[in-house]
């Protein structure tokens, strides 16, 4: 375990049974000099078995991972388990709290600090004690995302690309075993500083989701979040096998095609989708529109798909700026599946 962090907690990782707690960080803003931001952290422990940390609210504004986190601390007793669970339902705690993708506090977005700085902002701390004292001691990790308060994102489990064949293929294994309705490879243009890319470094199987957004929460993702945390759980040993309902569409992996995957807003405006997430587009197909609301004399912009797909993602609030996503689409995946 690293000693350069000054986070600290009362959860002893190599006990067994159930102990809910939290990773205190020292934090000394203006009202609180001596203070704590507190992390809250979970262990269940039983008898011989792989290590599996389940991640939630690392942004703070997706809220289906952390409800099924929630329920899992609450309901799971040791006897029920074969290994470990590190729960951390609500990674970035200040960010969470406000409902915001990111963290209050330092205005950072968490899952672009990793590796992280134990002696940086309070998010680059939390993604260093991460980094530095939670993965080392994993076998897997999963990562709960949903699409955010600016995006809506079809229901997905999400395979983070991996530099060898056996990390690949443990990773789309572990996946699909999540049985979600859709499987997306996102490698987020190539980005190093998720939490996810970090976990495949560290050697870890990954596994993330896309589980609905739009900064709200959706029954129907709660409940894929729930059969998906579950049936990974029993991939890996964890749960006892459980009968897994059949998928409800393809075993197909989609991915997010590069920079033509995304329809961005060439000018402020307020954007009005014309196809419904879940439709297949075709490249030059009309998309959407950008209005001027105060110009009622100036025509809309049309926008048009760059790539043919599914539409996969869309954008939730209609006030746009030059640069922002409106709308993502994924088609069969390139890049190396073994
Ligand atoms: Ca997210």
């Amino acid at each position: 375990m690293s000693k350069k962090t000054t986070a600290y907690t009362t959860i002893d990782f190599e006990k067994s049974g159930k102990q809910i707690g939290f990773v205190d960080i020292p934090h000394s803003p203006h009202e609180d000099a001596w203070g704590r931001t507190r992390i809250p952290l979970a262990v269940i422990a039983n008898g011989r078995g792989p290590t599996v940390i389940l991640q939630g609210g690392n942004h703070g504004d997706e809220y289906e991972g952390p409800i099924v986190l929630g329920e899992l601390v609450r309901e799971l007793t040791p006897e029920k388990i074969q290994g470990r669970l590190i729960i951390l339902p609500a990674i970035n705690s200040p960010a969470v709290s406000a409902g915001r993708r990111t963290s209050p506090v330092d205005g950072l977005n968490l899952n672009r600090t990793f590796p992280g700085d134990h002696n940086g902002t309070i998010t680059q701390q939390i993604s260093a004690y991460i980094n530095d004292v939670i993965y080392p001691q994993a076998d897997a990790f999963v990562d709960l995302h949903s699409g955010g308060s600016s995006l809506h994102i079809m229901p997905s489990a999400i395979i983070e690309p991996a530099p060898t064949p056996e990390a690949r293929r443990r990773n789309i294994e572990a996946v699909l075993a999540f049985n979600a309705p859709l499987t997306v490879v996102v490698d987020n243009n190539g980005e190093s500083r998720t939490a996810s890319a970090a976990s495949v470094r560290a050697g870890l199987v990954t596994v993330g989701t896309e589980l609905g957004g739009g900064g709200t929460v959706s029954p129907e993702a709660v409940e894929i979040c729930r059969q998906g945390v579950h049936n990974v759980l029993a991939h890996f040993g964890v749960l006892p096998p459980r009968p897994v309902a059949p998928r409800n569409e393809n075993r197909r992996i989609l991915g997010i095609p590069g920079p033509e995957g995304f329809v961005i807003a060439p000018q402020a405006g307020v954007f009005e989708p014309l196809v419904q997430a879940g439709s297949w587009v075709h490249a030059g197909q009309l998309a959407g529109r950008i209005h001027y609301l105060t110009n009622p004399g100036q025509p809309p912009t049309d926008l048009f798909f760059d790539a043919d797909g599914l539409l996969y993602g869309r954008r939730q609030p209609g006030r746009v700026e030059p640069g922002n996503c409106c709308l993502v689409v994924a088609n069969e995946y390139k890049g190396k599946l073994q």
